[in-house]
């Protein structure tokens, strides 16, 4: 089927998708916030198995597979994505032990206690994030880890505006006191969480956003879900300049009892 005979549903997830696999990364993060979040974790080798879940086009799985020895299998719902999550690792000559599967993180096939580490970016907030840490953990070994980063709340109270912005987004967002607890009810001792740097918002994220997005305007003249799209990322950025003392992401690391 051609793009313009689909439903526009359809269209327009797959260019949202066409958009964000332009990235190196499709989440606010960096090499070395990946990297302290592993610095949490041991016991990894070569014969680990570890599921990078909503792994988009890779980038934390090459830092993943670079300070690890482990076999790692990344997953994502979109499959413009995991083909470009495996030509990266065939550029980097990873393909033997790092494979992309197109899958969704609601409907995993991993066998019981298969894992060593379930890690996933910027992306447990698909299915939300009390729900992710439940029904992962039945894929984690005992003494495996979970490692994911998800958006939460620095202060008790917010100005309504971003308060109002979240709640439409993202309702389940929470302080990083609730998320810690919800970890531990949902089977895991927190080893540690910390807020990821500022930079890996503004400059690795909407920098390098703002510098493709007349690119992507002009490939698709007049497309409304385009200007939309582009219209809701630069309002975005634009709360996170105002309100960042108030939320941002938090890497969260928990290990199975
Ligand atoms: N971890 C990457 C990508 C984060 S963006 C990074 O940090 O750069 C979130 C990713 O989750 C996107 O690639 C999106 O396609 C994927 N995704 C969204 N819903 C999903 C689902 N239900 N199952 C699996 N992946 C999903």
């Amino acid at each position: 089927m051609d793009q313009e005979n689909k439903p526009a549903h359809d269209f327009d997830i797959d260019l949202i998708c066409e958009y964000y696999s332009n990235f190196e990364r499709q989440g606010p993060g960096s090499p070395e916030t990946s990297i302290k979040a592993l610095s949490f974790i041991d016991n990894l080798n070569g014969l680990s198995q570890i599921a990078d879940i909503g792994c988009g086009t890779g980038g934390q799985t090459i830092v993943l597979a670079q300070q690890t020895t482990a076999n790692i299998i990344g997953i994502d719902i979109a499959p413009i994505m995991i083909e470009k999550f495996n030509d990266n690792m065939i550029k980097n000559n990873l393909q033997n032990r790092i494979k992309g599967v197109v899958g969704s993180m609601d409907n995993l096939s991993f066998k019981k206690e298969e894992l060593d580490m379930i890690f996933s970016e910027g992306a447990i907030y698909n299915i939300g994030f009390e729900r992710g840490l439940n029904e992962w953990n039945k894929y984690i070994k005992q003494d495996g880890y979970i490692a994911v980063s998800e958006a939460s709340w620095f202060t008790e109270n917010r100005p309504s505006e971003i308060t109002d912005f979240w709640m439409n987004a993202y309702p389940e967002i929470d302080t990083i006191s609730n998320c810690i607890s919800k970890i531990q009810k949902a089977g895991y001792i927190p080893m540690a969480s910390f807020i990821i740097p500022e930079y890996c918002w503004t400059d690795n994220f909407y920098k390098s956003h703002a510098s493709f997005q007349d690119v992507f305007l002009n490939k698709y003249p007049g497309n409304k879900a385009v200007e939309k799209l582009i219209a809701d990322e630069r309002y975005e950025a634009r709360m996170y300049n105002e309100y960042k003392k108030y939320y941002g992401y938090v890497f969260y690391i928990g290990k199975k009892i």
